[in-house]
Formats: C-alpha cells, structure tokens, sequence
C-alpha cells in the first residue's frame, strides 16, 4: 500500500503570548503572520506564518484546560509537534492505529487553517506529538 504523507505541513510551537510571538517570529522570519484563528476543539488561538512551502503555527491556550497549557507547565514553550500533510488521514489513521499506534482522537478533528486534523500521542512515536492533516474541500 501507497503511503498518502506528503509533506512536513507546519511545525506547532507552543508560547505563552502570542502576540509577543508573533512580534518575535515576525522579526526571524521577516514576514508577517497571514492568519490567526481560534480553534474551539483544541482550546488554542493560532497564527500562522508561510515559509515556502511550510508553515510555523503559534499555539497559546485559551484557558487552563487546554492541552497547550499543560504542555507549558510540563515541557515549557517550545516545539510541541510536527504536523504531516496527507492526502487521506481516514486510511492513515486506521493504518497507524491496527500498528500499534496510540491516536489521541478517533476521528479527525476539524483543525486550524481548514484542515481535519488528527494526533498521534507522545507515548507511542518516540516522544513527539505528531499531527496528521489534510485539507477540508472547499464547497
Ligand atoms: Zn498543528
């Protein structure tokens, strides 16, 4: 079977400002985030820089419940995970979960940017959280 993973998609860093990340991304990157988005199923405000072909996604939580608070609390700010594009996250999923893979939700999550997301947990993949994406069709 044909592997659908594409691509790194984005790299998720988890800050506690996201406007003073910004500002900072901002002055490594020399360009200006495209997009910032709350996104309800993770309890998280992202924004979003392009670099080429890839993206830098800002994670600040939106309350204490939120997994990015914890990570903070944990881990301290930082890469939090790795984010693969794929052209089909339902087989990707049910491939990597009868593997042995531990998915931290069962079906895909509507992510930010437009993407249906799903996560496979730390314990399992070495230690980082990896994101699977794929873009939502545009109706
Ligand atoms: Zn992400």
């Amino acid at each position: 079977m044909v592997s659908t993973f594409q691509r790194i998609e984005h790299i998720g860093i988890a800050v506690n400002d996201i406007d003073s990340a910004e500002i900072l991304y901002s002055k490594i990157l020399n360009s200006k985030p495209y997009k910032r988005e709350e996104v309800e199923s993770q309890g998280v405000l992202t924004s979003f820089f392009q670099v080429g072909d890839n993206k830098i996604e800002l994670l600040q939580a939106m309350s204490l419940e939120s997994p990015i608070s914890s990570f903070i609390s944990q881990k301290g700010e930082g890469i939090h995970h790795i984010a693969y594009l794929v052209s089909d996250i339902s087989r990707e999923m049910n491939r990597l979960s009868k593997s042995g893979f531990s998915l931290i939700d069962e079906k895909p999550l509507k992510g930010a940017d437009n993407m249906w997301v799903a996560f496979l947990h730390p314990k399992t993949t070495g230690g980082t959280l990896i994101e699977l994406c794929q873009p939502i069709p545009l109706k």
